[in-house]
């Protein structure tokens, strides 16, 4: 992540400080830059804070299960959680279907990315990515000097496996997917994933992100996490900051074959925390909040994509819980306009310099948001 999140809500917090925007009284008090906490969505404060709908944040977590477990461990955490790791590792391996030694747990899957960072970047290690793409990765590897080769993505603003593929050299040591896609949200099918690895040197490790696959569907769109247990050096990435809503917990998780496992394992920094394994491991059995969460977000998703497709603005297929769209205007306009109206939008990315990612919240901020949307366009359409 180029801006951080931190510095991110600050520059939004400044910006709304600025503007014409009505705080309620609670609000102005309990805003972030005044009490220099962390994220305060609108939906967690009862709507004193902004409605924040730019981070890819899931507004409907932690389940209920998980908020249960979180608060009855607090007597359990003066103890190392070596055990209850190893509990964890055992309930993803049967999740998977594959051997607890091909699970790697991190603190997020962002530790588990940057670890990858330094495993494929250090001694000028060349790494090819999507441009654009999460950058987590390709920015940490860069600072351990790898080189880091950009792919466009295609018209469709999908990973162009072709161009990857060709952009493949000796020196190339890894290949970041992000499927679904940050920040355009489109996908790739697995079949053409497995071809694509398939045709790739031995050396080469595939990086395969799946944070936001539990959204996704579709004609072959699905997990590649079979491909772990093929010849190939294939890691797949799964996070509880997506749809288990767990962002601030930090827990995540690779898939890889034994051997790589070992190897990404041997770059880690840390270990999940007591709170972060036992959530988890609840989340995971929360069927009914996985299935209304998604549900929610897919039904929300669809209402923006409509209002979109109304509004005649053009848009990424959107698999994962945010939308990528062309605002017709440079984004900056766009973002000052929500800002006024107490919503935050994501940043810019580069060449798409109009187009905006919005993470889909709750249904309320949804509405807050295609309010704001089709008076966005409406004050675009009068001006013009
Ligand atoms: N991968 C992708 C594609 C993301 O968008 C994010 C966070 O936004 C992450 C990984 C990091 O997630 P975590 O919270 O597990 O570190």
């Amino acid at each position: 992540m180029s801006l951080s999140r931190r510095s991110l809500l600050t520059a939004s917090a400044l910006a709304l400080a600025g503007s014409r925007v009505s705080w309620s009284a609670t609000g102005a008090a309990g805003s972030p830059a005044a009490t220099g906490a962390g994220a305060t969505s609108a939906a967690a404060t009862g709507g004193a804070g902004p409605i924040i709908l730019c981070w890819n944040e899931n507004p409907y977590g932690p389940s209920p299960a998980a908020r249960a477990v979180l608060s009855q461990a607090i007597p359990v955490a003066c103890r190392y959680p070596d055990d209850e790791v190893d509990a964890l590792v055992q309930l993803l391996s049967q999740k998977e279907g594959l051997s607890a030694d091909h699970i790697v747990t991190g603190t997020g899957s962002g530790e588990l990315l940057r670890a990858l960072g330094l495993m494929c970047g250090r001694d000028s290690g060349e790494l090819i990515t999507a441009d654009p793409t999460y950058l987590e990765l390709p920015d940490y590897a860069s600072r351990v000097g790898a080189t880091v080769k950009t792919v466009a993505v295609d018209k469709a603003l999908r990973h162009d496996l072709n161009a990857m593929h060709a952009a493949v050299t000796d020196r190339t040591r890894a290949i970041y997917i992000c499927n679904p896609n940050n920040p355009t949200g489109t996908v790739v099918g697995a079949s053409a994933i497995a071809s694509f690895v398939n045709a790739l040197p031995d050396h080469v490790t595939t990086i395969v992100d799946e944070a936001y696959m539990d959204f996704a569907g579709g004609q072959d769109v699905r997990t590649v996490a079979s491909l772990t247990s093929g010849s190939k050096r294939v890691v797949v990435l799964r996070t509880f900051s997506k749809i288990h809503g767990m962002a601030g917990v930090r827990c995540g998780y690779a898939i890889a074959r034994p051997d790589v496992a070992k190897q990404l394992a041997d770059m880690r920094m840390t270990s999940p925390n007591v709170f972060a394994v036992r959530a988890a491991r609840a989340s995971l059995g929360d069927h009914a909040f996985l299935s209304d969460t998604r549900r929610r977000i897919v039904s929300s998703r669809t209402r923006i994509t409509t209002e979109l497709a109304q509004l005649r603005m053009p848009y990424a297929e959107p698999q994962g819980n945010f939308v990528f769209f062309d605002t017709g205007k440079p984004l900056a306009q766009f973002t000052e306009f929500m800002h006024k109206r107490n919503i935050l939008v994501g940043r810019r990315f580069p060449p798409f310099e109009n187009w905006c990612r919005i993470t889909i919240g709750t249904e309320p901020e949804v509405d807050a948001f295609l309010q704001g949307l089709r008076a966005f366009a409406g004050a675009h359409s009068s001006a013009a």
